[in-house]
């Protein structure tokens, strides 16, 4: 197995660089691709034997362990609906790239489609409609039509998904050990609310997100009883909670006791 200590060239990962984005860099620098055995490894669910492996097999420098504790804390933390697509397909911005110089993790989180530096959508497809992936992306941020994607022709995004894409990114940059948590709850939470709005004012995406986030917890938690109840209350008159939900009401219990 290929070990990143034995490669000629050594960059630093920076902190909140994600794993594919400093791969990408890294075998970029050397004039490759990224082996196939690690884009593999990248898109496997990232529990904590698929984070031994990955930080055993190639990452055996003792200066990679808290990035890619970091790095592996965050991707763990999205929402399964979220997570195969995240994890291999990336989406960047542009301008980040070419003033930084590495990719971020934080990119990858649910509802975040804004870069909050720039205020502009991440980029999710080249010009040529490709959508992209480690797996097949070209060495130095390139498609596999040769286009570069570093040329700046992002579109402005709307304020609200701003605004969200600024919330999510914050509170995982200031809880990250609750982020898991905050993200399965803000899911849980705006599926029962958007149940239980009347048809007309159905709100929707951003603007549901964001609603349920300013709303104070006395509120969300009745919304919420009620919501379980309308949603689960079998024909006798007992709640059967399915697994999923129980999943997120117990994160969301933790979420609220803390
Ligand atoms: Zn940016
Ligand atoms: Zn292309």
């Amino acid at each position: 197995m290929l070990k990143r200590s034995t490669l000629p060239l050594r960059p630093r990962p920076a902190m909140d660089e994600s794993i594919g984005g400093f791969l990408h860099r890294l075998f970029s620098l050397h004039g490759h691709h990224i082996p196939e055995e690690l884009t593999r490894a990248l898109c496997t669910s990232p529990h904590q034997s698929a984070f031994n492996d990955f930080g055993d097999q190639f990452f055996d420098l003792p200066s990679d362990a808290a990035w890619l504790r970091a790095q592996h804390r965050l991707k763990s933390a999205i929402p399964e609906p979220w997570r195969s697509r995240r994890t291999s397909s990336p989406r960047l911005c542009p301008r980040c790239l070419v003033e930084r110089g590495h990719h971020a993790g934080y990119w990858a989180l649910p509802w975040v489609t804004v870069c909050p530096r720039h205020r502009t959508r991440l980029r999710e497809l080249c010009l040529c409609g490709r959508t992209l992936y480690w797996a097949t992306l070209e060495m130095n941020w390139h498609c596999l039509c040769r286009r570069s994607l570093l040329d700046d022709d992002t579109a402005q995004s709307t304020a609200l998904n701003c605004r969200l894409s600024e919330v999510i990114i914050r509170r995982a940059q200031q809880h990250p050990e609750r982020l898991s948590a905050y993200l399965a709850w803000l899911h849980f939470t705006s599926q029962l609310v958007s149940r239980l709005q009347p048809a007309k004012e159905k709100s929707r995406g951003p603007q549901l997100h964001l609603e349920v986030l300013s709303q104070p917890l006395p509120q969300l938690r009745q919304w919420l009883a009620h919501g379980i109840r309308a949603t689960y209350t079998q024909p006798g008159g007992g709640v059967h909670l399915p697994e999923l939900g129980k999943q997120a009401a117990g994160h969301l219990a933790l979420d609220f006791a803390a």
